[in-house]
């Protein structure tokens, strides 16, 4: 599988070239938009992973100019602004997804194997939903029971995450570095803390109790049997 990076931003582009590299993906990297263009109409890419503030073209023109040609390939976008009319803008441009900087190199695998397996053919994430939990990944909003749930960005983040992964138990040495973006240390109880937050505001009153902690080993977010 071959990928694209067009990322202007040397320590970011670097560290995306050498984590897919190593995850076994063939990756080219441009440090422009006009680069950028210039390599996804020649070569053969399974996926572009695009940086939006470029120099030159920037990242929306790039977008535009390679669906105008009537290329298809999926294209990932990095946006450094957490703003709906960013997300907006990108997927009705005919992007496939996107990250908002900064992200963890593990988010980015997960997105662009997701990517990669689900093809071409529109966007089936833009909506998460367990049970009568709903998370619009566009407007950034929670819905439980079609009522809205106010999240703070990380509390958002965390469940973003559980309902990716739905019925899989995540240990927290996973959450801290998917969320938090850091290393696991056992004297923090950050994730326990928000963790009991999230579920005061998911859970608490309502049936059935979505997310379990799971002793010794994590939390999981899933439809309990019976
Ligand atoms: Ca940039």
């Amino acid at each position: 599988m071959k990928i694209l990076i067009v990322e202007d931003e040397a320590k970011t582009g670097e560290y995306l070239r050498q984590g897919l590299g190593e995850a076994g993906f063939v990756v080219d990297r441009a440090r422009d938009g006009g680069d950028g263009l210039h390599l996804a109409l020649q070569g053969e890419y399974d996926l572009v992973i695009l940086d939006v503030m470029l120099p030159g073209l920037d990242g929306w023109q790039v977008l535009r100019s390679l669906r105008g040609r009537g290329l298809q390939m999926p294209v990932l976008f990095l946006t450094a602004r957490d703003q709906v009319e960013d997300r907006v803008k990108g997927l009705e441009l005919g992007a496939d997804d996107y990250l908002v900087k900064p992200f963890s190199f593990a988010e980015l695998l997960a997105r662009v194997r997701t990517i990669l397996r689900r093809g071409r053919g529109g966007i089936d994430t833009v909506t998460l939903r367990v049970a009568d939990l709903e998370l619009d990944l566009l407007r950034r909003r929670a819905f439980r029971g079609g009522r809205r749930i106010e999240l703070t960005a990380k509390e958002f983040g965390l469940l973003e995450l559980l309902m990716r992964r739905h019925g899989e138990v995540l240990p927290r040495s996973l959450i801290a570095s998917q969320v938090w973006d850091m290393n696991f240390d056992s004297d923090t109880n950050v994730i326990e803390v928000a963790m009991r937050r999230l579920r005061l505001k998911i859970d608490e009153g309502r049936e059935p109790k979505l997310i379990q902690t799971v002793r010794g080993m994590g939390y999981v977010l899933e439809v309990p049997d019976r």
